[in-house]
Order: structure tokens, then C-alpha cells, then sequence
């Protein structure tokens, strides 16, 4: 387990930087450290994915006979497990990488 750290600069980002780096709209992120642009790439996003999908799973357990407060308890659980390991999920890459900009840089 470790911290994003900067393509460029090689600096770790803290956890409250990566939090922060997240929450942007943008996919470009600037280093906290030395400005230059950086992405998460592909790959972690996809982790990230995987990672996120346990948070929808309370949404089925109504479902099942367990009491709502035990629901909500185990859902918040999962919820402050994600935001803990979130940053540790991020990787950072100075070039986005994405499907629809691949095959057109291929091109050039
Ligand atoms: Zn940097």
C-alpha cells in the first residue's frame, strides 16, 4: 500500500492531496507539488471501479431480513473504509490515457 506519487517530480502526494486532486471535475490534475498535469490512469481507474462497487451492494440488502440499523451501520463502515483507501488505489501518468484519444494518437 502507498500514496500516488507525481510522474514528473516523483514527490508522494499526501492522502488529503489525493483526496483533494479527485474531487476536481477535471481529468487533469495538477501536482500539488510542481503544477505539471497529471492523470489517473486507466488502470487504477478500473481498480477504482472494482474497488467502489462493495458501496452498492447495501442497496440489495433490504432484501434480506437484516434490520435496517445494522444496513445503514455496515454501509457507513464500507463508506469510511473507502475514503481511507481510496488514495492508495490512485496512480498518477503525465499523459491521459483513454480509449477515444488512443486510436487517435496512433494516427499522428
Ligand atoms: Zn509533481
Amino acid at each position: 500500500m502507498r500514496l500516488p506519487a507525481c510522474s514528473v517530480c516523483k514527490q508522494k502526494w499526501t492522502w488529503k492531496e489525493t483526496w483533494q486532486a479527485s474531487l476536481r471535475l477535471d481529468t487533469r490534475i495538477p501536482c500539488p507539488k510542481c503544477q505539471s498535469s497529471q492523470f489517473i490512469t486507466k488502470n487504477s481507474r478500473c481498480r477504482l471501479m472494482i474497488f467502489t462497487s462493495p458501496l452498492l451492494l447495501p442497496i440489495l440488502l433490504p432484501l434480506t431480513s437484516l434490520s435496517p440499523v445494522l444496513i445503514f451501520l455496515l454501509w457507513g463502515l464500507l463508506l469510511l473504509t473507502y475514503i481511507t483507501l481510496y488514495p492508495y488505489f490512485v496512480r498518477l501518468a503525465d499523459e491521459e490515457e483513454d480509449h477515444f484519444t488512443e486510436p487517435l494518437k496512433k494516427q499522428n
